[in-house]
């Protein structure tokens, strides 16, 4: 599936706040939100004093940009994750959040194996991760309340996954809706995510109401 390969921090400068899309650079002083708090390109510093002053679309286009590149979604797949959302019983908007949390990628990021869902979608695509023991390398692939993520065994021995044991507990804890074993380095879903476990400051109604116009 194609993927966004461009650069990535001037994806947070367009949306104006940190999309934590770099690991351990996000916490530091070169985040780039930081140092340029204007949205990029030449009318970019002419731009931030429009900042707020959108219309109805350009909110609910920028709130659906924003949830796009947070998971590391393209369009397309983005729509079919709506559709998938608003076909579900409950409220569309959370289904669609929590939808792209049980994503592949997305688990691995959140069970802290990874520092960003970029780094996670690449051990998943580098054949490093297991679903219920089968090798899966789909970063879109949906896990299910009971599956079983593992690092494979082959990989287990490598020096990256050797050294994340010791720094692991730096990282944000898993959500409740996940336990993991350090041990053998396996997740497991323990049920399916809510709206509360994700801890993204993102308002999904406006989402819902830009594919709904
Ligand atoms: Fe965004 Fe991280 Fe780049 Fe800062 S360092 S702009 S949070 S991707």
């Amino acid at each position: 599936m194609a993927r966004y390969t461009g650069p990535v921090c001037k994806l947070c400068r367009r949306e104006g706040e940190k999309l934590f899309l770099k690991g351990a650079r996000c916490l530091s002083e070169k985040c780039s939100v930081s140092r340029r708090a204007y949205p990029p390109g030449q009318h970019g510093k002419d731009a931030q004093f429009k900042r707020g002053r959108g219309s109805d679309y350009a909110l609910q286009l920028r709130e659906k940009q924003k949830a796009r590149r947070v998971y590391g979604v393209l369009e397309r797949q983005f729509r079919r994750y709506f559709r998938e959302a608003l076909r579900r019983p409950g409220l569309t908007g959370s289904n669609l959040l929590c939808l792209l949390e049980t994503r592949l990628d997305n688990v691995v990021y959140r069970l802290g194996w990874a520092d960003s869902r970029n780094h996670a979608r690449q051990l998943v695509q580098h054949g490093h991760i297991s679903v219920n023991g089968r090798r899966t390398n789909v970063p879109s692939y949906l896990v299910r309340p009971g599956d079983e993520i593992t690092v494979r065994e082959e990989s287990r021995s490598r020096k990256y996954f050797k050294e994340l044991r010791s720094y692991i507990d730096d990282r944000p804890p898993a959500p409740e809706w996940l336990s993991m074993d350090l041990g053998t380095m396996t997740g497991t879903i323990s049920r399916d995510p809510e709206r509360r476990d994700i801890d993204l400051p993102m308002n999904e109604q406006l989402i819902v109401e830009y594919y709904s116009r």
